[in-house]
């Protein structure tokens, strides 16, 4: 970390992002922010948090909130005698900005640095990875478990809500963001969220769906079709399934992710249905569900081991539905490993 400051040239960060004050120090309370300088670091916590910081951020000094939050981080700066201070304008409003200036009476520099922690993220470690094939694990089966309670006349929101009660009954902590239940014509909303629209024969369904499992985040999609799916269903269901294949072999070490993205477009594009391919290829995914690195159209940061991805390529037709396919991939030395495992084939039901 030293060495991160030195490079951004700055003295201290000071980090106001939950997921990136628990990866630095593994504090889950959801208030404070976190001064890490070249010294050490200091969490900054109110009453109600001082107890479970002290026992959670091992090595790591707690220093008990007086004022705002911010007022008493830069305190705790100001008695750090630092002069340059980072902060994320991704993380941090403009107000705590303010109230964080005007604390500091003239004393600190405050230097935008956008994405010093999440850079470290986008790198997960063996037990990361291992504990995020877990989490893809356990989404897998809840698929399976979903695609049971597909019955004509079951509602969009009765089955994501037992889908999430599924998750938390099987060890996740919860959904990972709200699950994504999409009958018929609504299968064509990427984002659709659950209704009390009710299932019929002869429609698709998208059940997009992820959990949190020891903090780390899994996102995967089925598309299933209740009865046999006509000609151009499967034909979308054809050209979805091999776009997606080519942009996981696509995946590598070094790679671009414009690269990957690339890979499932031009496939789409063979098909006539790049046009209906209305979203990015994937999205890193670790302690939240979307992070660094993006896999979209030209860009260009290559992979680097330790990288967890979806691979979600869709099409979307206004009116008639949409296919989506979606897995959780990680990228090795030398080689790529899928983590979720569920059937990745047309069932029809
Ligand atoms: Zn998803
Ligand atoms: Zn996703």
């Amino acid at each position: 970390m030293a060495e991160l400051l030195h490079e951004s040239r700055i003295d201290s960060l000071l980090v106001t992002h939950p997921a990136n004050w628990f990866y630095l120090t593994g504090f889950t309370g959801e208030s404070g922010a976190l001064v890490v300088s070249k010294k050490g670091a200091t969490l900054v916590t109110d009453g109600r948090f001082v107890v479970q910081a002290k026992e959670e951020a091992i090595g790591v000094r707690v220093r008990e909130q007086k004022g705002s939050v911010f007022e008493s981080a830069v305190q705790e700066l100001r008695d750090g005698k630092v002069r340059r201070v980072g902060f994320d304008a991704d993380h941090m409003t403009v107000s705590q900005l303010q109230s964080a200036r005007k604390a500091s009476k003239g004393r600190l520099e405050w230097v935008a640095v956008p994405g010093i922690v999440e850079t470290l993220r986008a790198r997960k470690d063996a037990v990361e990875l291992a504990q995020m094939r877990k989490a893809a694990i356990l989404a897998g089966e809840i698929v399976e478990f979903a695609i049971g309670l597909l019955k004509p006349g079951v509602c969009e929101r009765e089955v994501a809500a037992e889908i999430e009660y599924e998750m938390r009954k099987r060890g996740a902590a919860g959904p990972a963001f709200e699950t994504i239940v999409a009958f018929g014509d609504r299968a064509a909303l990427p984002h659709a969220r659950p209704t009390g629209k009710r299932l019929r024969k002869n429609e698709l369904v998208v059940l997009d769906l992820g959990v949190i499992l020891g903090h780390y985040c899994s996102d995967i999609t089925r598309t299933v079709f209740v009865g046999r799916a006509p000609k151009r269903i499967q034909t979308w269901y054809k050209a979805v399934l091999e776009a997606q294949g080519a942009a996981i072999s696509a995946v590598r070490e070094g790679v671009s992710c414009g690269e990957v993205d690339a890979a499932a477009r031009r496939v789409l594009e063979g098909y006539g249905l790049d046009r209906l391919f209305v979203h990015s290829t994937g999205h890193g995914l670790g302690l939240e569900v979307h992070e660094d690195p993006r896999v979209a159209k030209g860009q260009t940061r290559r992979l680097e081991p330790g990288n967890a991805i979806t691979i979600e390529p869709g099409v979307y037709a206004e009116g008639i539905g949409g296919v989506r396919i979606e897995d959780d991939v990680a990228v090795h030395t030398g080689r790529t490993e899928v983590l979720s495992r569920a059937p990745r084939h047309l069932i029809e039901l």
